[in-house]
């Protein structure tokens, strides 16, 4: 694989996305529950429901090909109804009420900063959705704005649709055919905003994302955290179709994201092309029939796949003509095309994984055993081979699914649905849905945008940057650089409500370096801050406030919640010992060390402050502040000398 970086502008890279971001809005889009999320505990004391789905036709007459690839799956969905967060409407029991007016409002004052033109009618649509993140089967969604514009430097990118929809349940785990969803996030208003396909270049992609993303957050009407703002990317280049990549949630992975997806495409290229001058033709592969080597793979070291066949797994093998060399190749980084077909039979098969012949011998299969495998599928040397050990129609099918995607890389790239994986790189997920997959719902009349409601839109208009920069300099008499820090952070409606509650007793410049600096050092200590929520911030500075803690204790305190997020402030406060000292018990500690290391204080003089104050703060760190411990030191450290020298 190639490290140089392609020329995007001969490639035609053509890059679109859609941005999903929560809005914070009191209530769901279709019922009065809040829009929150229960911790662990209420998930595990919560009651359970267990639902099947299958795909419908729609009014066209056909079967979505990603519904159809869901219902293949067979797998089971059970649902967690926790009752501070979910309710009949979320089950399908109830039907929906009517859209949530803020959420709307919300929606339309951002249309606006987007320069699109809002509908005169909303039509609530109904999305089909079978993977089981949705009780009903499908999504509501509802098209407010068309057209619009975000300026770059590299050009306009067009916005193409801005609708409000339902965020889908929360998934919470999934083992042996069973998904668990929780409904808390269901129903959760989402602003879904697709742009045209008019990115050019990985870095454009970032910048834009980020635009929209501080527009978004300007509103003050947007979550913050994990998974409250995901991004669907859509790639294409020259000679390939579309390709899309579903959730990725933080901006800096999109380029990250889009180069991967590039490389792929063209290496898949590269291979079609390859496969075609070595003359290797669909027939070939199709006439292979995959062929029972347990008795081979018994003669094997490897411990995992004797015990799968003691179990009752079948080992069974196909030879894919003239592919040697092809399934090692590497597409992304530690992704090869191996690594591709494994993705298929997971998603369409459910079977673990593959071996193929580009990485034998290993994993218990010697060269012995290779060449007799070789030999039982009639694999010649430039041949590959690929083995499924698993239950003996699961493993069939799975051969099958590698070699209908051997015969699509003979035809070029497949239209997927990818997933981003944390590194940047992608996997594939599932066939692309149709259009043929909305249709209107019909228990919910269209909504008419009346003046009124634009007029009152106009109270959610996001601010600029500068004008949101002006306005808490002067509100809260922080620093400009500190303000820009908050607009580019995900704190600053967090900020802006805690330092107006707690602004009078704790300095608001405190309250904004714990967000945008004491947080962003604690994740470089790799410590989880993502346990730390809004209610934890908003105790840690009441306790502040009340003179509970010092705010030098802020950063140990956030640290234990990282590790222990259901401690009470309290608790925290004895385990730590953080009990704020007084200036008494802190001049006695400060005479102590003084006596205890009166010989080097003696023969140092006043110099011996650095290490006295050094000792001092070993002790008080996080008790008291490190002004008045300086200046304590000092005092006393000059009584000490003043008396023990006359
Ligand atoms: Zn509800």
């Amino acid at each position: 694989m190639s490290n140089a970086r392609p020329n995007y502008k001969d490639l035609e890279l053509r890059v679109g996305f859609e941005i999903h971001q929560q809005l914070d809005t009191e209530h769901k889009l279709f019922c009065n529950c809040p829009t929150r999320l229960v911790s662990d505990e209420e998930l595990r004391n919560s009651p359970r429901f267990v639902r099947f789905l299958r795909a419908t036709k729609s009014e066209l007459g056909e079967v979505d090909e990603a519904a159809a690839f869901e219902e293949r799956r067979k797998r089971v969905f059970e649902y967690i109804a926790p009752s501070p967060a979910s309710c009949l409407v979320e089950l399908d029991e109830e039907p929906p009420h009517e859209m949530n007016r803020e959420a709307l409002l919300i929606g339309i004052a951002i249309a606006k900063a987007l320069n699109a033109n809002i509908v005169d009618e909303v039509h609530v649509m109904r999305k089909i959705v079978i993977d089981g993140s949705n009780t009903a089967g499908f999504q509501r969604t509802a098209i407010i704005a068309l057209g619009g514009y975000i300026d770059d430097p590299e050009g306009r990118v067009g916005i193409q649709t801005i609708a409000i929809e339902e965020d889908a349940a929360r998934k919470i785990e999934e083992r042996n055919g069973i998904v668990v969803y929780s409904l808390d996030r269901l129903g959760i208003p989402l602003i879904e905003i697709s742009t045209a396909p008019d990115v050019k270049s990985p870095e454009q992609a970032r910048r834009v994302a980020e635009k929209i993303g501080l527009l978004l957050r300007l509103t003050g009407k947007v979550k913050r955290g994990i998974g409250t703002i995901r991004q669907d990317i859509n790639i294409s280049i020259k000679g390939a179709p579309k390709i899309e990549v579903k959730g990725v949630q933080r901006l800096e992975l999109i380029p990250k994201v889009i180069e991967n997806e590039v490389r792929r495409i063209l290496g898949l290229l590269k291979i079609k092309e390859e496969l075609l001058q070595r003359g290797v033709t669909e027939e070939q592969i199709q006439n292979r029939k995959p062929i029972d080597i347990t008795d081979i793979l018994l003669k094997s070291s490897s411990g995992f796949i004797k015990r799968s066949i003691r179990r009752g797994a079948k080992a069974y093998a196909v030879c894919l003509p003239k592919f040697g060399g092809i399934l090692g190749r590497e597409l992304q980084l530690n992704r090869r095309f191996g690594t591709e077909l494994a993705d298929y039979v997971r998603q369409w098969s459910g079977v673990g994984g593959l071996i193929h012949s580009d990485e034998l011998p290993g994993y218990g299969i010697d060269k012995n055993i290779v060449e007799s495998i070789k030999e039982k599928l009639g694999c010649g040397d430039n041949d590959a081979f690929v083995i499924v050990v698993d239950q003996e129609p699961k493993a069939l099918d799975a051969l099958n699914v590698v070699k209908w995607r051997c015969i699509e890389a003979l035809r070029g790239i497949p239209r997927e649905t990818r997933a981003a994986n944390p590194d940047g790189t992608t996997r594939y997920m599932r066939p692309q849905p149709g259009a043929a997959r909305m249709y209107p719902e019909t228990d919910i009349p269209p909504i008419t945008i009346t003046e009124e409601l634009l007029r009152e839109a106009e109270k959610y208009r996001p601010p600029t940057p500068d004008e949101k920069a002006e306005e808490i300099i002067k509100k809260f008499a922080i620093s400009r650089a500190l303000a820009w820090q908050l607009i580019h952070s995900e704190y600053l409606n967090l900020f802006e409500e805690l330092a107006t509650e707690f602004g009078n007793k704790v300095p608001p410049t405190v309250i904004a370096t714990t967000l945008v600096s004491t947080l962003k050092s604690l994740l470089a200590e790799g410590l989880d801050i993502n346990k730390i929520t809004d209610e934890h911030l908003r105790k840690l500075f009441a306790a502040v406030a009340q003179g509970k803690i010092s705010k030098e204790a802020i950063p140990e305190v956030l640290k234990l919640w990282c590790k222990e997020p259901a401690l009470t402030i309290d608790k925290i406060i004895d385990k730590l010992s953080l009990k704020p000292l007084t200036l008494e018990d802190l001049t006695r500690i400060v005479d102590e060390i003084l006596m205890k290391h009166q010989d080097y204080v003696l023969s140092r003089g006043e110099r011996a402050f650095g290490l006295i104050m050094g000792q001092v703060m070993k002790v008080v760190r996080g008790k008291i502040d490190g002004k008045t411990v300086a200046e304590t030191v000092k005092k006393r450290l000059h009584e000490f000398l003043e008396k023990k020298i006359t």
